[in-house]
């Protein structure tokens, strides 16, 4: 039986939910689930500290292996989290955090009924837009494809047990911080 809870943050991307959990994984001794991905690393990405970056082949020879707690297809990328280091942090009571896209969380609450689920929104489009155009890791194609799928996802956010607009950094991580010490 697992002790500790699966708490899953998504949002698009450029909308800050990797700040945030940075943010609160050490203030609430969490474990950061660092997915496996079949995407290039952008500027400044770490292998095994943002994701683990391996060929599409590797990825699905492990999907054969059962490695996988949930995976899924995003903008032509596959993106996994991994099953058994999961499974044995929370068997010893510890809470994992983990940035998934709106399907993985839809897996992710058949596996775990009591995972918590919060969704990062950006103030408006325009906004986002304007982030993921300062970032300047995404090609202009790649941002409206990413624009694209955040406008779907939004429409399906309400089976999210909350959802966090961050129009600032630090309220929206006083939120979400208060959501999972409230959860938790
Ligand atoms: P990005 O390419 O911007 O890092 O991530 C693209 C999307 O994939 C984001 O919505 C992110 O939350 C999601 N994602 C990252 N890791 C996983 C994972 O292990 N499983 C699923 N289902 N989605 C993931």
């Amino acid at each position: 039986m697992e002790k500790g809870k699966f708490i899953v943050i998504s949002g698009p991307s450029g909308v800050g939910k990797g700040t945030i959990c940075n943010k609160l994984i050490n203030e609430l001794n969490a474990w950061y689930s660092v997915s496996t991905t079949t995407r290039s690393p952008r500027e400044g990405e770490v292998d095994g500290v943002n994701y683990y970056f391996i060929s599409k082949e590797e990825f699905e020879k492990k999907i054969k292996d059962g490695e996988f707690l949930e995976y899924n297809v995003y903008n032509n990328n596959y993106y996994g989290t991994s099953k058994k280091i999961v499974l044995d942090k929370m068997k010893q009571g510890v809470n994992v955090f983990s940035e998934i896209d709106v399907n993985g969380a839809h897996n992710i609450k058949k596996i775990f009924p009591d995972a918590l689920l919060i969704y990062i929104a950006p103030p408006s489009m325009e906004v986002l837009r304007e982030r993921l155009i300062r970032r300047g890791t995404e090609s202009e194609e790649k941002i409206n494809q990413r624009l694209e799928i955040a406008k779907k996802e939004l429409k399906e956010v309400d089976f999210y047990d909350f959802v966090v607009v961050n129009d600032d950094l630090e309220t929206a991580t006083n939120e979400v911080r208060n959501i999972i010490l409230k959860e938790i």
